[in-house]
């Protein structure tokens, strides 16, 4: 966690999936960032949920 002092390129305000994805691409620009969630934990939605059907969980044609 950046100390009240640091300086950051940029915030990331939820850390599902789309956040996880802009944090990988802006340290992959050499970016300081910083992304903060609600949550207790990473992943969003697919870390609220259980996926108890079979087959559920998979990713889908449109996401790979
Ligand atoms: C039951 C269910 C089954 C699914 N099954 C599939 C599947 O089989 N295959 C598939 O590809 N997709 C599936 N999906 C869809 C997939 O899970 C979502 O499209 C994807 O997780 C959305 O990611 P996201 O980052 O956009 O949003 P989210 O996962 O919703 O993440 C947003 C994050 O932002 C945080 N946040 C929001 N506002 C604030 C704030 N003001 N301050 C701090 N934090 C904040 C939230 O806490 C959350 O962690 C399913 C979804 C559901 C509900």
């Amino acid at each position: 966690m950046a100390s009240a002092a640091e300086e950051l390129d940029a915030v990331v305000v939820g850390a599902g999936f789309a956040g996880l994805s802009m944090l990988h691409h802006l340290r992959g620009q050499e970016l300081s960032v910083e992304v903060f969630d609600a949550g207790a934990d990473v992943g969003g939605t697919r870390y609220r949920n259980r996926y108890p059907a079979p087959g559920a969980g998979r990713v889908t044609k449109s996401a790979r």
